[in-house]
């Protein structure tokens, strides 16, 4: 991602030119950092000690990173239930099924639940994969109600003794109340037979800004416990994760690099952290 591979050669050269700073902050800024964070990182930058200028910037940008645990939830006595939820277009369908491979090939059961009912082609989707991992699909009737989808699916997952159950939730563009009911009652309908222990919500990196004004409303209408930041295979610059942890002090759990099923990974912040260097 190389997002402070410049920053880095400029301060270990030991003398940046205003002009040559100007630059930096302009690349930083257009790479979806954010102007507070670019700010901060330069305004660190030109204190640090040359020789020292991989740890000083490190420092800096490692503090921005969430402290919670990205590790997915993992109940040995109970069914662990995830919610996707997102804007429709982010990859929230193809998470799903990703998702639920990743947990498949770790030897674990899981059910999927097809709760975006006001997408036909939703269902479709999530059948398709559904079928090529290999495991089972909940779903309702079109345009019907997802939490009577949720109830199916938390039946079925307790009466089944599934280990996993990601319910993929509908992503219409909401208003913050809108957004509340709808999520409100699928979470209420699920956790009256059993707890909803994650809510991950699906970004796509390539909306860079856009992305946190949406992770904003849907962290004031639910309890969202990570993101699945998808796309970075593609056009995104990189800065909009740094950018998500430090605003929200959320973790990233996992990150989509393509459009196959093998294509999502844990995100690890060490390894991350390297490659802005690289
Ligand atoms: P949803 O409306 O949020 O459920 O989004 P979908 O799961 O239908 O995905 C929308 C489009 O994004 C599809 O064409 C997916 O193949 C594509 N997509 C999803 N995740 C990724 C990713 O990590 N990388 C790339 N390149 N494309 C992705």
């Amino acid at each position: 991602m190389s997002l402070f591979k410049r920053l880095f050669n400029a301060v270990r050269s030991g003398s940046v030119s205003n002009e040559e700073w100007d630059e930096i902050r302009s690349t930083l800024i257009s790479a979806d950092l954010g102007v507070n964070l670019v700010n901060e990182v330069i305004t660190q930058a030109k204190l640090a000690n040359p020789a020292d200028a991989k740890q000083s910037i490190t420092t800096v940008i490692g503090q921005w990173l969430s402290t919670k645990d990205r590790r997915l939830v993992k109940n040995s006595d109970r069914v662990s239930t995830i919610l996707i939820v997102g804007v429709n277009g982010t990859g929230k369908t193809t998470s799903t099924a990703k998702l639920a491979n990743l947990i498949k090939n770790d030897q674990k059961t899981v059910l999927l639940a097809a709760a975006d009912t006001f997408r036909a082609a939703a269902v479709d989707q999530l059948q398709t994969w559904a079928k090529r991992i290999g495991i089972e699909v909940v779903s309702g009737t079109a345009n019907g109600d997802p939490a009577a989808v949720a109830y199916s699916a938390i039946t079925e997952a307790k009466s089944g003794n599934y280990e996993y159950l990601i319910v993929d939730t509908a992503g219409r563009l909401h208003t913050k109340e809108n957004l509340m009911q709808e999520l409100g009652k699928i979470i209420r309908v699920i956790e009256k037979h059993s707890p909803v222990d994650e809510i991950l919500l699906v970004l796509d990196a390539t909306t860079g800004q856009n992305g946190i004004n949406q992770a904003k409303v849907f962290i004031d209408a639910t309890g969202v416990t990570g993101f699945i930041l998808t796309k970075l295979d593609g056009s995104a610059k990189g800065g909009v994760s740094l950018a998500l942890e430090k605003e929200f002090g959320l973790p990233i759990k996992f990150i989509g690099t393509g459009e196959q099923l093998a294509d999502l990974a844990p995100f690890e912040p060490e390894q991350y952290l390297l490659s802005l260097f690289e």
